[in-house]
């Protein structure tokens, strides 16, 4: 049984698609582990992000991810880690395909911001980094 971390992020929370992308987790069958709203400090967005800090985007970032509150928990199952990013799809919801969450919620990005509703843990390293650093787990 793996887990991983997730994240609603700022824009879906704002555009009241909690109970869509929670109900989509629990269609698939995966457990919600824990649970939590909070709003992010820039340091923790910075931290989360460390491997982007150089990129010209990493403002524009930093500020998404802190502009209102984000749904973050952790959710277990099988292959979960690899299972939850196939159905968050593309990072640029321009690539996502539909039926994946970014394909179905997100536009093309605006003014360089990748507003993608939805953030999960790349790798099982990723994942207990994220969590602990997110949820002290
Ligand atoms: N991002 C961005 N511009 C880019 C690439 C990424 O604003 O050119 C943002 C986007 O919100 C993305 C996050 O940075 O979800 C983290 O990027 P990563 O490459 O880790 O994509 P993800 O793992 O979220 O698919
Ligand atoms: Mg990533």
């Amino acid at each position: 049984m793996e887990r991983t971390f997730f994240i609603i992020k700022p824009d879906a929370v704002a555009r009241g698609l909690v109970g869509q992308v929670i109900e989509r987790i629990e269609r698939r069958g995966f457990n919600l582990e824990a649970l939590s709203m909070m709003t992010a400090s820039p340091e923790l967005i910075a931290q989360h992000y460390e491997h982007l800090a150089d990129k010209p985007f990493f403002l524009l970032l930093v500020q998404y991810m802190t502009s209102g509150p984000v749904i973050a928990g952790i959710l277990t199952g099988p292959e979960v880690i690899k299972s939850w990013r196939d159905m968050m799809g593309a990072t640029n919801p321009l690539q996502a395909l539909p039926g994946t969450i970014r394909g179905d919620f997100a536009t093309a990005p605006v003014d360089g911001i990748v507003a993608n509703v939805v953030h999960g843990s790349d790798s099982a390293e990723a994942a207990e980094r994220e969590i602990g650093l997110w949820l002290g787990k």
